[in-house]
C-alpha cells in the first residue's frame, strides 16, 4: 500500500515536471521569436527615429542658410560689384567694396554662421568677410563647390571641404549669382565641419553603435571612424552592404567590424541625396533580449520552486494523516489498546512465526466479572473509565513480550511469547491479582473488579489460531463456571 501510493506520488510528480517543461519549452519559443521579432522592429524604430532628426537638423541648417544664401544674390549692390570687377587689383578698389565687407560681418554674427563670400570668374576672386586672403593661387574652376552651384538653379549644400585660405573643414551652401540667365558669380555661405558633426554625434544610435553620412555618390561627408585613414576597408564592405538597403529603409543587413556585429541601417536625407548609415551592436540587441529572458527565467523558478514546495509540503502533510488513520484503525476508541482486528491480526502473524519456528505460545482471554453491573451502578461513563484502566494495568502487568487486546465488549485477549505454560500460568495470575488490586476512583465510591481468565498454549495439533483461541475461551467459561476471579488453564 505505501509502496504503490509513493510509486503513484513519483508518477505524478515527474509527469507534473514533463507538462511544466514542455510548456515552459514551447511557451519559451513562442516568446522567443516574437520578442526577437520586436526588439529588432523596435531597434529599426529607434533607429529610424534618429535617423529622421539627422534629417531634420540637416534639412534646417540648409534651409535656413538657403534664405540667407537667396536674400544676399538678389542684393543689387552685390550684382553691380560682381560686373564692375574686372581683375584682382578691382577687388578692394571698388567703392562698393567696404559697404559689402561690414554688411557680410554683420550677417555672419547676426546669423551664427562661420563665413560668407562671393566671388566671380572674371577676376578670379573671392572675397571673405571672415578674414583677409591672399589670392596667389586662388583658382575658381579648382574650387569644390563650382561646379555643384553651375549645375544647380537653387542653393545647394557642399560636402565637406577646406576653406581656401585657411585649415577650416566648413560646407557651404552654395548658389550661382545670375543675370539674364548668364552666371556673374557666386555666393556661399560657409558652416564648420563641426556642426554636421555635432548632430551626427549626437543621434549616434545605441551605446556601442556608429553612424555614418554620405552624399549622393556615396563618399562619406561625416565617418564615425576617428581618423579617416582608419579602417577603409570597413567602409568600402560597409558601402556595399548600403547598396542593397537604399530602396528599403525598415531592412537590415549585418557587418563585422573590429570582431563585433553590427546591424546596418540606411535612410535617405531631404538634402542632396545624401545618405545616413546607421550601425548598431548586436550585443546590444542580445543584452535587450537577455534580460527579457532572465526575467523569464526567474519567474519560471520561483514558480517551479514554488509548486515543489507545494507538492512536497503536500506529500508530507498526507503521509502524515495516513500515518494518523493508520495509527487510528488499529486502536481501540475507548481503552487506547489493539483492537480486535488489528489484534487478530498480530495473533495470527506470531501464531504462524510460532508454529514455524517451533516456538512457545500462550493464549489467555480474560473476561471481566459481573461487568454489568458496573454499568447498571455507576453508568456506562464510569464503565468506560473502568474498562481503560483495566487495559492499562493488564499491558503493564504482562510486561513486553506479550500482545494484549481488547476483542469487544468487556472481553480482553493476550498472547504471551516464548515462555511454557507454567511461567504463563504465573503471568495469568499475576496480572489477575495486578486487576484486582486496581480500583477507580467514583464521586460513589471506589469501584475494584475482577476477572476470569482462561489460558492455554499452542499444540501440536492446533492448525488455526482459531483453534486455540477458541480453547482459551473456553477455558474462561470454565473459570467463570468455577466461581470467577480465577484463572483455568486448559
Ligand atoms: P459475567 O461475569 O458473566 O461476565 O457478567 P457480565 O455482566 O460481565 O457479563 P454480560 O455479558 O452479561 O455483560 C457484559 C456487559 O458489558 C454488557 C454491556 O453493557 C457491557 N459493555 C460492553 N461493552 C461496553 C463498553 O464499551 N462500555 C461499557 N461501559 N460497557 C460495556
Ligand atoms: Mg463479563
Ligand atoms: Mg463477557
Amino acid at each position: 500500500m505505501k509502496g504503490k501510493i509513493e510509486k503513484y506520488a513519483i508518477k505524478i510528480i515527474i509527469k507534473s515536471i514533463i507538462i511544466v517543461l514542455g510548456v515552459f519549452s514551447i511557451s519559451l519559443f513562442i516568446a522567443h521569436r516574437s520578442i526577437n521579432k520586436k526588439i529588432y522592429n523596435n531597434f529599426a524604430k529607434q533607429i529610424y527615429l534618429k535617423s529622421q532628426i539627422v534629417n531634420k537638423e540637416i534639412t534646417n541648417i540648409y534651409e535656413n542658410n538657403m534664405k540667407l544664401v537667396d536674400a544676399i544674390s538678389e542684393n543689387k549692390d552685390i550684382k553691380i560689384y560682381l560686373k564692375e570687377v574686372k581683375n584682382r587689383q578691382d577687388i578692394k578698389t571698388n567703392d562698393l567694396y567696404s559697404k559689402l565687407s561690414n554688411n557680410f560681418e554683420y550677417t555672419i554674427q547676426s546669423n551664427n554662421i562661420h563665413s560668407i563670400w562671393i566671388a566671380n570668374e572674371q577676376a578670379n576672386f573671392i572675397i571673405n568677410a571672415n578674414h583677409d586672403i591672399d589670392m596667389t593661387d586662388y583658382d575658381i574652376y579648382k574650387r569644390p563647390w563650382r561646379q555643384l552651384a553651375v549645375d544647380s538653379q537653387t542653393a545647394v549644400l557642399t560636402s565637406p571641404y577646406i576653406e581656401y585660405g585657411t585649415t577650416q573643414k566648413v560646407i557651404s551652401i552654395v548658389k550661382a549669382i545670375r543675370d539674364n540667365n548668364k552666371i556673374i558669380g557666386y555666393i556661399g555661405v560657409n558652416i564648420t565641419y563641426n556642426n554636421l558633426e555635432n548632430i551626427m554625434k549626437k543621434n549616434n544610435a545605441g551605446k556601442d553603435g556608429m553612424n555614418f553620412l554620405v552624399d549622393n555618390q556615396n563618399k562619406y561627408i561625416y565617418s564615425h571612424l576617428a581618423n579617416d585613414n582608419d579602417d577603409d576597408i570597413f567602409r568600402n564592405l560597409l558601402l556595399n552592404r548600403i547598396g542593397l538597403l537604399k530602396d528599403n529603409s525598415k531592412s537590415h543587413t549585418k557587418i563585422k567590424h573590429n570582431e563585433k556585429f553590427y546591424n546596418v541601417y540606411y535612410n535617405k536625407l531631404n538634402v542632396n541625396n545624401w545618405g545616413n548609415i546607421q550601425l548598431i551592436n548586436e550585443e546590444e540587441i542580445k543584452k535587450e533580449q537577455n534580460s527579457f529572458f532572465l526575467v523569464i527565467l526567474v519567474i519560471f523558478s520561483v514558480t517551479s520552486i514554488l509548486l515543489l514546495v507545494i507538492i512536497i509540503y503536500e506529500r508530507i502533510t498526507y503521509k502524515l494523516r495516513e500515518n494518523v488513520l493508520k495509527e487510528q484503525a488499529r486502536i481501540d476508541i475507548v481503552t487506547g489498546t489493539n483492537n480486535r482486528s488489528y489484534f487478530m491480526e498480530q495473533a495470527m502473524d506470531e501464531f504462524s512465526l510460532a508454529k514455524r519456528q517451533n516456538r512457545k505460545f500462550n493464549v489467555l482471554i480474560i473476561d471481566i466479572d459481573y461487568f454489568k453491573s458496573i454499568n447498571d451502578n455507576y453508568g456506562h461513563h464510569i464503565g468506560d473509565i473502568v474498562l481503560e484502566n483495566m487495559a492499562k494495568v493488564s499491558v503493564q502487568s504482562l510486561g513486553e513480550n506479550a500482545i494484549f487486546g481488547r476483542l469487544g465488549g468487556e472481553e480482553f485477549a493476550a498472547i504471551i511469547l516464548d515462555v511454557d505454560e507454567e511461567e504463563a500460568l504465573l503471568s495469568c495470575n499475576k496480572l489477575r491479582e495486578a486487576i484486582s488490586g486496581m480500583y477507580v476512583i467514583t464521586e460513589k465510591g471506589n469501584i475494584s473488579i475482577n476477572v476470569s481468565i482462561g489460558l492455554t498454549s499452542l499444540k501440536k495439533n492446533d492448525m488455526q489460531f482459531h483453534d486455540i483461541l477458541k480453547r482459551a475461551d473456553e477455558a474462561m467459561y470454565e473459570a467463570k463456571n468455577n466461581g470467577r476471579n480465577k484463572v483455568k488453564l486448559k
